[in-house]
């Protein structure tokens, strides 16, 4: 049972306390309340766990400061919609509104690789009017031997260069707790330039010790993919272990699932689960062309593959499009073969904003023959 409390009540609101008061009296009911910051308003939920079975919704409904009362499956508690389509979805950070009804563009660096190389991305994405990027400065590699990343060594000077260029969030993958520290002080000491959006990756996606520590921390959003060969449920569970510590600003990422049924693309694109996860969660949902179609192939129509999965995506209503680019790819240290290239950066907006308007059409055409 979940209860959704009046807009911006304080935590020592007399209504508020009062009805809690009254909800931990009940034999076998723990109560653990969730603040969601919304564009103008702070949200009150009140989770009602245990035996909640006895319990009269009327007479819930009827306590001070209740809105309403919504009966929750335990799966996805926190992020799931639980059939209630007036819940919120999504948060804000940096001034930018991350929901299942906006759309944005992370396109950056696989990985940091150096200062001119990311300088010259920032400085193209600023002039393409575009405020987020990615940059990966922790790799997880296959292979012990390949570049690992530039870890903390390259965030200072990332961070200056986002602060110049106006980049207000960097997706930036982490694969242990430490490196949110890393990235705290790192920001702390360049005076916090940017935001991060802390991205948990497909090899990390059941890594519970790192979700919890992703989920305690409140001051970053995260991006989770989905795991790689684990079904879409449990990929759906990961992500509510960081709501359930504490953060439910997520977003949830579709990357590709590891089988040879994709070939020859990388991995077998699951596009089509966009308005599922959309349906099932409240969480904005990502795609990732670049690690689902890992290459530069293209059809004979001249367009890439990877565009043409960035469009399937997209027109499917994806809330943000995670893709490698690189200034020159052949130099790239991790996963230039995928890579966009900067003068390609203009016409693959162009292409996901005609995709987008193809949705946003779609949608309304759905809403007027209902
Ligand atoms: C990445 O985005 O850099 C990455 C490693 O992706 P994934 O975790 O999906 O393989
Ligand atoms: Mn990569």
């Amino acid at each position: 049972m979940l209860l959704i409390m009046q807009a911006n009540l304080e935590d020592d609101d007399p209504a508020l306390r009062h009805t809690l008061a009254w909800l931990q009296q009940l034999p076998g009911i723990r109560v653990q309340p969730h603040h969601i910051q919304g564009a103008s308003q702070k949200l009150t939920e009140l989770y009602l766990l245990g035996d909640t079975a006895t319990l009269n919704a009327e007479e819930l409904a009827a306590l001070p400061a209740v809105e309403r009362v919504v009966p929750i499956s335990t799966e996805y508690r926190v992020l799931g919609r639980h059939s209630d389509p007036q819940r919120g979805t999504g948060f804000d950070y940096q001034g930018l509104r991350f929901d299942q009804d906006t759309l944005h563009l992370f396109a950056g660096l696989c990985a940091v690789d150096n200062r001119r190389n990311v300088e010259e991305t920032m400085r193209a994405l600023a002039d393409h009017g575009q405020p987020c990027t990615r940059m990966g400065a922790y790799k997880p590699r296959t292979s012990p031997y390949s570049f690992q990343g530039h870890g903390r060594d390259c965030l200072p000077w990332v961070f200056e260069l986002a602060g110049k260029h106006g980049i207000r969030v960097i997706a930036m993958e982490i694969t242990h707790d430490r490196h949110i520290d890393e990235i705290d002080q790192a920001l702390a000491e360049s005076g916090q330039p940017t935001g991060v959006m802390l991205q948990i990756g497909t090899r990390n996606t059941q890594n519970f010790e790192l979700l919890k520590a992703a989920g305690r921390q409140q001051r970053y959003p995260v991006l989770l993919k989905r795991g790689f060969g684990i079904t879409l449920n449990e990929s759906l569970n990961a992500a509510e272990y960081l709501a359930s510590e504490g953060n439910s600003r997520v977003v949830f990422c579709l990357r590709g699932m590891k089988s040879e049924f994709g070939a020859p693309h990388r991995n077998l694109v699951d596009f089509a689960l966009v308005p599922v996860v959309q349906r099932l969660t409240r969480m904005p949902v990502c795609i990732d062309p670049s690690h689902s179609v890992g290459g530069r192939e293209r059809a004979p129509d001249g367009v890439l593959d990877l565009v043409h999965a960035t469009a399937q995506g997209v027109v499917a209503g994806a809330n943000m499009v995670l893709v490698d680019v690189h200034p020159r790819p052949a130099e790239a240290l991790v996963d230039g073969p995928q890579a966009l290239q900067l003068s390609e950066l203009g016409r693959f907006l162009r292409d996901v904003e005609i995709s987008r308007q193809a949705y946003l059409e779609r949608r309304q055409l759905w809403k007027e023959e209902s």
